[in-house]
């Protein structure tokens, strides 16, 4: 290897799932001036398809494909089509994920006195629990039963999973997020052994906290000081301050590159100002 060696994914087909949403769009739009070949997966095509046109107009090779990473026939499908239009996976980022109002409690703390209206632990509805864990946890290891298949014995093949400081300590309110998030870093753990004589590696980034258009008006208020939940994640923030996402794509990038991780397999790596590296004392 050589140490000035940029990285360089020519030919290589890269299929991001969740791709019309905020951090795996920006990915997708970075990845393709490595001169790999993109497949935007998302339920939600229109957004995909306008970020394929970005990057197309930008001189890049992409595509959008509506799926649901819930339902096998659609992943089958676009398997297919992704197979015909680019050629088979050799990377996989299984970036669709969230959580659900549903699934998360009004407070921090179960108190003897909460007022009547509290969506507490005790109101927590069982069918959005479902819908996280399953978007999260089955939304990862069913992309990756489908697209693995293509990538079995190829040069550099492997996947990148999106995980989450929740993972290692989970936050307040977000019961489910949390144990799914748990999931998908015990997930890659599992995935990188099982995989690892047939060639394809497995990792994970667990992002820190960042700013992004959605939840800017959840951490700043209108004159832009941090609200009181934004101030305890940044007090909890050894580097105090957010991350922002271009932050966490020398991650992405050190991972997926084998002439730099050839020998990293079954790592979850945090991304996160030290966060997760800090008791708090
Ligand atoms: P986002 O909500 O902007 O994007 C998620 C995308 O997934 C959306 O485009 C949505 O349409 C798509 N999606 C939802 N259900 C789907 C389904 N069934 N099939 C296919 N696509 C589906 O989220 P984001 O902030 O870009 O986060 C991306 C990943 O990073 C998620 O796994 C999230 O949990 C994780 N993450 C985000 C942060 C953060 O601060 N933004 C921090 C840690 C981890």
């Amino acid at each position: 290897m050589s140490i000035e060696k940029k990285h360089n994914f020519t030919g290589k087909v890269i299929v991001i799932t969740g791709a019309g949403g905020v951090l795996c769009a920006y990915f997708a739009k970075e990845l393709a001036k490595t001169g790999a070949k993109i497949a935007l997966l998302d339920i939600n095509v229109e957004q995909a398809a306008a970020y394929a046109a970005e990057i197309t107009a930008a001189g890049g090779v992409a595509k959008a494909y509506q799926t649901n990473v819930l339902d096998l026939a659609s992943l089958e499908a676009t398997r297919q089509a992704v197979l015909a239009n680019l050629g088979g996976c050799d990377i996989l980022i299984n970036g669709a994920g969230g959580n659900s109002p549903k699934a998360t409690t009004d407070n921090e703390f179960h108190e003897f006195d909460l007022p009547a209206q509290t969506k507490s632990f005790f109101d927590l509805d069982k069918s959005g629990i479902e819908f996280v864990f399953n978007l999260n946890y089955l939304g990862t290891l069913l992309p990756t039963q489908v697209f693995a298949k293509d990538m079995m014995g190829k040069q550099g093949a492997n996947i990148i999973n999106i995980s989450s400081m929740n993972a290692y300590t989970p936050l307040t309110k977000i019961p489910a997020y949390s144990g799914a998030k748990a999931a998908i870093s015990n997930f890659t753990q599992w995935l990188a052994v099982h995989f690892s004589h047939i060639g394809i590696r497995c990792n994970a980034i667990a992002p820190g906290f960042l700013v992004s258009n959605q939840n800017r008006a959840l951490l700043f208020d209108e004159q832009g000081n941090p609200t009181p939940r934004a101030n305890k994640i940044l007090v909890n923030t050894p580097m105090g301050r957010f991350g922002e996402a271009h932050e966490l794509l020398g991650g992405i990038l050190f991972l997926m590159d084998e002439h730099y991780a050839s020998f990293v397999n079954g790592v979850i790596l945090p991304i996160d100002g030290g966060f997760s590296a800090y008791s708090g004392v």
